[in-house]
């Protein structure tokens, strides 16, 4: 029922358009486009997120599914005397994670300035290289050395580089001949193209989905308050879409959807989850239930803001979260078919 080839390339093209939090414009933009090429009405939400909706055969239980577009990056916290920049984090993530990473700068007149993050004290042959761990492990110990001649704070002010301005990380998105997809930011990019496969593949056979749903594509996941607001007050179900947990103590795996019973919020609700299991089941979709003991979601986002609903969260697994990440073409064709056959579902 899925395409695979639609969802696939919808995720490369996200992956390939940056969206630290923040300043996630362009990709809110390219998922507008591809809901309304399926002629799915949308509109933006008061800060900036989108709402897609599609009419059900019922709306006395209205649903929600929310995944988000924007992703970790950094924000120039300072302009060094030497032309270098100083960044602040935009998310959590292990500093040690950029270092070595290629980046772009976005200033504010709409120009782009590409970068490498590196430590203060990179190269071996100045540096005594013990102490590299304890300098990984630190965001102040890095900086980001700009690809123009700058060795002055005014020369980099030149460039129009700013404090304040957006740092996005290269994504290296790569999709392998053995269906593995690696790269930054799958997190949440690949739950994001899981909906949109979903609903490619419901509008391509004409089917309505059973209650009413919104797709709810969240603009500030990773600083917390994304679906705190814009969720449809009257919303019965809200089935949140995020990256699924993989790794050592795991359930999980690449190709497969999470689904997941607990994490450092709390249980999700037990009926939806029960729910969940059975349609896996049912449609031969391969689950793995999980407790993600370090996660906190747009979830628990809208239910802290005081969302009166039953709240649900699936993903497709993603290895390495939060660095260099990794998921598999399988994992995304598990999503998006169980959030299809929770579509059709009374
Ligand atoms: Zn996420």
């Amino acid at each position: 029922m899925i395409d695979l080839n639609y969802t696939t390339d919808i995720l490369l093209k996200l992956l390939n358009t940056p969206s630290p939090t923040g300043d996630t414009d362009a990709a809110i933009a390219l998922v507008e486009q591809a809901f309304s090429a399926l002629k799915i009405a949308t509109r933006r939400t008061g800060k900036g997120a989108l709402l897609a909706t599609i009419p059900g055969k019922k709306s006395d239980a209205p649903r929600a599914i929310s995944g988000h577009v924007d992703t970790l990056g950094g924000m120039v916290k300072e302009i060094k005397p030497d032309g270098r920049l100083k960044i602040s984090n935009l998310g959590g993530y292990y500093p040690g994670s950029i270092v070595g990473e290629y980046c772009t700068v976005h200033t504010g007149d709409g120009k782009t300035v590409s970068g490498t993050v590196l430590l203060n004290r990179q190269s071996v042959h100045i540096h005594k290289v013990n102490n590299i761990h304890e300098q990984a492990a630190d965001l102040q110990q890095t900086e980001i050395r700009l690809d123009a001649r700058t060795s002055s704070a005014e020369e980099t002010a030149a460039l129009g580089i700013s404090v304040g301005d957006f740092v996005s990380w290269e994504p290296r998105a790569t999709l392998t001949d053995s269906g593995f997809i690696k790269s930054r930011h799958l997190d949440d990019k690949a739950g994001v193209a899981a909906m949109l496969g979903a609903a490619e593949a419901l509008s391509r056979r004409n089917i309505i989905p059973a209650q009413t749903t919104h797709f709810y594509i969240s603009t500030f996941e990773e600083v917390g308050h994304g679906a705190a607001a814009g969720i449809p007050a009257n919303t019965a179900e809200l089935l949140v879409v995020d990256m699924g947990v993989v790794g050592e103590g795991q359930t999980g795996d690449e190709y497969s959807v999470s689904i997941c019973a607990k994490d450092s919020s709390g249980p999700y609700d037990l009926h939806l989850r029960r729910r969940l299991e059975s349609l896996a089941r049912a449609n031969g979709i391969p689950y793995r239930v999980d407790v993600f003991v370090s996660y906190g979601s747009d979830g628990s986002a809208a239910l802290r803001a005081g969302l009166d609903a039953r709240v649900g969260l699936i993903g497709p697994g993603v290895d390495g979260s939060h660095a260099y990440e990794r998921t598999h073409q399988e994992a995304l064709q598990a999503t998006a078919g169980l959030i299809a056959a929770y579509l059709q579902k009374d």
